[in-house]
């Protein structure tokens, strides 16, 4: 399923908006038009000027978190760390890049960018506020005075939740390059994790105790962060037993492809000889998709002999080149949601990467 739209690329990186940033978004609005000064425009008149603010309020969240990840992503660049995209989720953004840089200092840097950004932006709006507010009495509007003292305090906070120590939080990624420079990268995962499970832990049940005024969000928040720090904990792990292992030393060679014209009746029996959950759809030796289980499962049983496999594949074909190292494979996996790679080379389909394939290779080395 997409669970995300692009809507258009800055630097050459693709920008996307995940379906609960989306959500999120209308509620942000709504809250900032009932909440009163400071934090929103309640008493503002008329409604249509509120909620005007309110919307613009809302969508500058956006564009600071946006500017936010930017920050990582510059910095990223040009220590030549290629990020293939921006994902905006409930909480933040996402920056998705092929490697995050094994040197401390260069990750110390780039966690660092993102929420001096935010800092500059917060700063120099809240700056402007005062200037303007001791200013002038009439110019520009008290609303939309504290239109900007708001985003400038929103920045603010983005900053110092940001920097709180605990993955997947830019904090928890300078402790790790904190601890990396005096241990293993490993060991500096664990330790980094460790404190940020902590903290996890601690927020939640401080949101717990506070769950009738609001506490609720924290005990969500908690929770994301707890996942978080698990999974950098795994992935890193993993993306170390796998340094220099290839592509092409883990692929499946010999793979079985099916045609864009077989019924998905055929598929099925295909699937329980051969007990294989995905198959490339070749057309005129070319890959044109990917049909798994998953898509059979979505056709009804009686239309499984009139619906043919191009009606229900995957187009969008996510490939990897033979001297791509194992780990690339791995993270296209993780980003798309996805439980097989096609491997090219020079234009040709020459294998399949998949996960399981990279479990055992993992199995195997550790
Ligand atoms: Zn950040």
């Amino acid at each position: 399923m997409k669970t995300s739209i692009q809507i258009g690329k800055i630097m050459g990186i693709p920008i996307k908006l995940h379906i609960t940033f989306l959500l999120i978004l209308p509620v942000f609005a709504y809250s900032f038009s009932i909440n009163p000064s400071y934090f929103g425009f309640s008493d503002v008149k008329p409604a249509i000027f509120r909620y005007t603010l309110s919307s613009l309020a809302a969508i500058s969240l956006f564009v600071c978190v946006l500017l936010h990840e930017l920050g990582h992503s510059y910095v990223a660049k040009k220590h030549g760390t290629n990020i293939q995209s921006i994902t905006l989720f409930l909480f933040g953004g996402v920056s998705s890049m092929e490697e995050i840089p094994r040197n401390p200092k260069t990750e110390l840097k780039m966690a660092v960018a993102g929420p001096a950004v935010s800092l500059l932006i917060g700063s120099t709006l809240i700056i402007i506020y005062e200037f303007l507010k001791t200013g002038s009495s009439y110019f520009p509007g008290e609303p939309v005075l504290r239109f900007i003292y708001l985003v400038g305090f929103i920045n603010i906070i983005l900053c110092i939740f940001n920097l709180i120590p605990a993955f997947p939080m830019d904090g928890g990624r300078v402790l790790r390059a904190w601890f990396a420079e005096r241990m293993s990268y490993i060991k500096a995962t664990k330790a980094a994790a460790g404190i940020g499970k902590m903290f996890a832990i601690l927020m939640g049940v401080f949101g717990f105790l506070t769950v009738s005024i609001g506490g609720f969000w924290f005990m969500l928040i908690a929770f994301f962060i707890y996942i978080g720090a698990s999974e950098e904990e795994k992935s890193t792990e993993v993306s170390v037993i796998l340094e220099g292992t290839k592509v092409k030393d883990i692929m499946s060679r010999n793979i079985l492809t099916v045609s864009p014209e077989m019924t998905v009746e055929e598929l099925v029996d295909l699937m329980f000889k051969h007990k294989h959950m995905g198959y490339p759809v070749v057309d005129n030796e070319q890959p044109t998709g990917i049909v798994t289980f998953n898509d059979v499962q979505k056709v009804p049983k009686e239309e499984r002999k009139l619906i043919r496999v191009s009606q229900i594949m995957t187009q969008e074909l996510i490939t990897a080149k033979e001297d791509d190292d194992a780990i690339i494979a791995l993270k296209m996996m993780t980003v798309n949601n996805i439980g097989r790679v096609i491997v090219k080379n020079d234009g040709k389909m020459t294998g399949i990467v998949s996960r399981t394939d990279l479990l055992r290779s993992v199995q195997i080395l550790e």
